[in-house]
This record gives structure tokens, sequence and C-alpha cells, in this order.
């Protein structure tokens, strides 16, 4: 399990990648997004989670690049991610979005390039090009996000490369399991999206009985959950202060019985669309 914050899972293909990092979902351009990604590389977070729909890679480039300066690492030491929107799923128009990206964020490559939602009839194309994109030696890794098992079995049928991770909504009220076992046996590493259910879990009373016995908060202890599951998990916040404890998650251990009630929560409930129904 993860020992520290700058700690790697192996995906399939060798690409190390961090544990824990940092969400930037509804952040929008300018000083309040660069200083998050500058807070989160100075603290140690190592991994930055973009999407093209999010309409914020200038600022997480320039978050990025300030930090790189600052803080005398390199871009080798970074993990960043984007994905790519439905109105670009298509094999030209993939290919083509990947390098928007690339532009915006002012980077040479990505280290993990995800199809972000699963449009019926559209993700295969868009995953013959980034098939083409990692077999150029132009992204470290591949994935999928929001692939249900049946997406991911449909995908499977034209791939040849096998997708090395699936980021999808998961936390205490959507534990995913069937999911995960499947993509355990696959070999396919899971991401939690909204880790924190965006902030709506943060007064539940179990979870701050759980989180009392630890000192700890509500937050660290669903992200020390992720962890204990084997699931990346990228928190949001802008907050320097909440940054800096969503990290701080190393030092204790949740026990088979706080585990067990965390995982009883589970009510297979969305903060998000379903991917199994979503018309966008
Ligand atoms: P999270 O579950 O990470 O929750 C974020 C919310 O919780 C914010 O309102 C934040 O507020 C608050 N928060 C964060 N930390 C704390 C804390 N320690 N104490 C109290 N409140 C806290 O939600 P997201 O939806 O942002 O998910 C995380 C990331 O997952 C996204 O940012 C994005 O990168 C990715 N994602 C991917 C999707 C996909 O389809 N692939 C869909 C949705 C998200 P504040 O900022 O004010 O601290």
């Amino acid at each position: 399990m993860a020992k520290n914050l700058q700690d790697t899972t192996t995906l399939h293909n060798g690409t190390k990648m961090p544990w824990l990092g940092l969400g930037v979902f509804k952040v929008e351009e300018g000083s309040e997004l660069v200083h998050a990604v500058k807070s989160a590389i100075k603290h140690g977070y190592r991994s930055i989670d973009t999407a093209t729909i999010y309409d914020n890679e200038k600022g997480v480039g320039q978050g990025i690049h300030e930090a790189i300066l600052e803080n005398n690492i390199s871009r080798e030491d970074l993990f960043v991610t984007s994905k790519v929107w439905n109105a670009d799923l298509g094999y030209e128009s993939t290919l083509a979005a990947y390098e928007t990206s690339l532009n915006k964020l002012g980077l040479e490559y990505l280290d993990l390039y995800l199809i972000h939602w699963p449009v019926e009839g559209k993700y295969q194309d868009a995953w013959r090009a980034l098939e083409t994109l990692y077999n150029e030696g132009r992204v470290k890794a591949i994935g999928v996000s929001n692939f249900q098992i049946h997406h991911i079995e449909e995908l499977m049928k034209i791939a040849t490369i096998k997708p090395m991770v699936n980021q999808v909504e998961l936390h205490p009220q959507l534990t995913q399991k069937d999911l995960m076992e499947f993509c355990k046996e696959q070999g396919i590493q899971m991401e939690a999206w909204s880790p924190l259910m965006q902030g709506q879990l943060l007064d539940h009373p179990i979870l701050q009985e759980i989180a009392n016995k630890h000192n700890k908060s509500i937050a660290q202890v669903i992200l020390r959950w992720d962890l204990h599951n084997g699931i990346v998990t990228i928190p949001k916040s802008t907050k320097e202060h909440r940054i800096i404890e969503n990290a701080d998650v190393f030092d204790f251990e949740l026990s088979t019985d706080d585990l067990s009630r965390i995982d009883g929560l589970n009510q297979n409930h969305r903060v998000g669309p379903d991917p199994d129904n979503f018309n966008f």
C-alpha cells in the first residue's frame, strides 16, 4: 500500500502513476487555479488531473511550469492526465484534440490520456487514436473514464492495447465492487473521481466516528480507504490547507472493522452522470 505522497502504482505497461493526485474540475482559469496547482506540487503532490472540457488546461500548464522552476523538479517528476472530450471522439479528431491539449498545457507529452465518456459508436475510433499516440511514444499511458464492464469488453474486441486505467466515480456511497473486481482481473488500474462525493459526505456520522477515533478528518479517512483498496484517488481542492490535509493520509491505518463499516455505506448512489444513460 502507498506509504507516502509520491508512492506510485505500476500500470500494466510499466508506467508509474502516483496513488494520490490533485483534481481541478470546476476550477476556472485564473490565479486560484494556478495557485492550487503550485501549492499541490510544493507540498509534494506529483499528479494533476485535468480534462479538455474543464477548460483550464492553460492555467494547469502555467502552474506546472512555475512549480517546476520554483521547486527544482523536472517535468519527468510529474504525472499529468488529460481527457479527450466527447465532441472530439473519432480517429483524426482525437489525434488533433491531443495536440490542442498539449499546446494549452505547454507540454511535450502527457503521462495519461483518457477517453472521458463512453459515447456509443464513437469510443472505438478514439481508442485507435490513443493507441497510435501510445505506439508513437507521444503519451506514457492511455486509458478510459466512466467505462462500465460492458464498455471495456466491447472496447477489447477492437483494441490491441488494453486500457491501463479506468477513472470512475467512486466513494463510500458508490463502491463499484463489481467493476473493481473486473478491472483487477484485467490488470486495469481503478482511479476514483469525486472521491469525497464532491464534499457531500463530510458530515456523515459513521465516517465522523471513524475519523474521531483516528484523530483525522472525514476526507482523510475516505482517501485512506481508497488507498487501502488499491484505488488511485484525485481529491480536488483549491484551498492550500485542504490540499495539505488531503495528502496527510500516510500515518494511520484503518482497521478491518473501519473498512467494512465504510464499505457498508454503499448505496450505488451517483452524484455524477450514469455512464449507461447520458446524453452529452
Ligand atoms: P471531490 O470529491 O474531490 O470533492 C471536491 C469538493 O470537496 C470541493 O468542493 C472541495 O472544496 C471540497 N473539499 C476538498 N477537500 C476537502 C477537505 N479536506 N475538507 C472539506 N472539503 C473539502 O470532487 P470532484 O468532483 O472535484 O472530483 C475530484 C476530481 O476528479 C475532479 O477535480 C476531476 O479532476 C476528476 N473528475 C473526473 C470526472 C470524470 O468524468 N472523469 C468527473 C468528475 C471529476 P474546496 O475546493 O473549496 O476545498
